[in-house]
């Protein structure tokens, strides 16, 4: 018989139904549980009242500016890829009133801004690189002397169930990354989900006392060893079968190298400027502020907004933007992301979640413009010359 005491680097299974009671426990805890669900044919993230929310039995296609959502065979809850949405949303919000002054006796009277940290929140079926994401946002928003005080907040109640990843999607590359698919740290659960001999299960680790108190209420029996190797199969597979990669040695050096290479020309020739690839992406954190005024002009707000380095405006300064070219925004945002923010954030700024592939409406791939750009300028032949027959 399985015994059920439980110590942090102890492994647990929980019967693939038991995830209801998983649900509810948090829910009685007072968390807002969050997690994917499906919606407008795309797993998105919204507020999880109930299991039946989750994507069961769903899988995902994905490739350069493609995505389609397709019923699996099995009835597994987390065998989809990441969705268009990054959970940064939860912490960072597309808009964020920062405040209202309304004109009183000749003066304005200032309200403070509204809803900093909703209810508590749990983020079920975060991935790995979602999760290093986190951990990135977290410089970008705390360190320093001037910490976020709306990222603060959500961040300090915030609970976390990581999913290591047993399906590689089309368009990841974490595992070059270093950043997954096995989520190492910063997490208060993480669950495997394992289907095998007709059994649906998840091999459950506490990360935190958090984690490890939630197990103990839930009250489930040791994993033995069996399913422990099951589980880091499916990982291991996972990263096996992943079909993209970034090599990183040298990598922000290479750009560095790079800023007149030809190939910074043909991504621009493509790239439409849309946004999605920023706005998608879990780390990208540029945003703007608005003031608005009512027609009469007795009430005033201010509101934070996401913005992106792709918009000719947001790097408008006296006089004209700096980056007025489609070929200085492409530039800025990859040397960025995959340059710069080392010295900035002591990382780089992307997790290999894809996202930005899939969703590039022209299928512009990072990986591929970033292994174009560190070859010589003589070696690079221009995407539509490769492709032409
Ligand atoms: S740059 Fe692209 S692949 Fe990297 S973290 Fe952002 S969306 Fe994901
Ligand atoms: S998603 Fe693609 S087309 Fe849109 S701004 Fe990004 S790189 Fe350009």
């Amino acid at each position: 018989m399985r015994r059920s005491s439980i110590q942090m680097t102890q492994q647990v299974i929980l019967e693939a139904p038991d995830l209801a009671r998983l649900l509810t426990l948090l829910q009685t805890q007072g968390y807002r549980v969050l997690g994917p669900t499906v919606r407008d044919g795309a797993v998105v993230l919204d507020q999880l009242a109930s299991l039946s929310q989750l994507p069961a039995g769903y899988i995902d296609q994905q490739d350069s500016g493609r995505y389609r959502l397709l019923r699996g065979e099995l009835p597994t809850f987390f065998s989809h890829g990441p969705g268009p949405q990054a959970w940064k949303k939860f912490l960072f919000p597309p808009r964020q009133q920062l405040f209202v002054a309304k004109r009183r006796d000749g003066g304005f009277a200032v309200t403070a801004q509204s809803e900093i940290a909703p209810a508590r929140q749990a983020f079920l079926g975060v991935r790995a690189c979602d999760l290093q994401a986190l951990t990135i946002l977290d410089r970008v928003f705390l360190g320093g002397d001037y910490a976020d005080a709306v990222y603060r907040a959500r961040r300090e109640g915030l609970l976390l169930v990581a999913v290591h990843c047993t399906t590689a999607g089309g368009t990841c590359f974490c595992a070059s990354m270093g950043s997954g698919p096995r989520a190492a740290s910063g997490f208060d659960l993480a669950l495997t989900e394992v289907t095998a001999d007709k059994r649906h299960y998840f091999l459950v680790e506490a990360g935190s006392e958090r984690g490890l108190a939630l197990c103990r209420e839930l009250g489930c029996a040791e994993a033995d060893d069996v399913d422990r190797a099951a589980a880091t199969q499916l990982v291991e597979n996972t990263a096996s079968r992943m079909g993209r990669r970034l090599e990183t040695d040298d990598l922000p050096e290479r750009l560095q190298a790079s800023p007149e290479h030809p190939r910074w020309e043909d991504a621009a020739a493509r790239c439409l400027g849309c946004a999605n690839c920023t706005l998608v992406c879990p780390t990208c954190f540029c945003h703007t502020v608005e003031d608005r005024t009512d027609l009469s002009g007795a009430c005033a707000e201010r509101q934070r907004r996401w913005d992106s380095c792709f918009t000719l405006d947001f790097s408008y300064i006296h006089g004209g933007s700096i980056r007025p070219s489609p070929r200085g925004r492409y530039r800025h945002w990859l040397t960025h992301k995959l340059g710069t923010w080392h010295p900035q954030f002591g990382t780089s700024g992307c997790v290999g979640c894809g996202r930005c592939i899939t969703w590039c409406p022209v299928s512009i791939d990072i990986t591929e413009e970033a292994a174009a750009l560190c070859l010589p300028a003589a070696e690079t032949s221009s995407r539509k010359d490769r492709t032409s027959p």
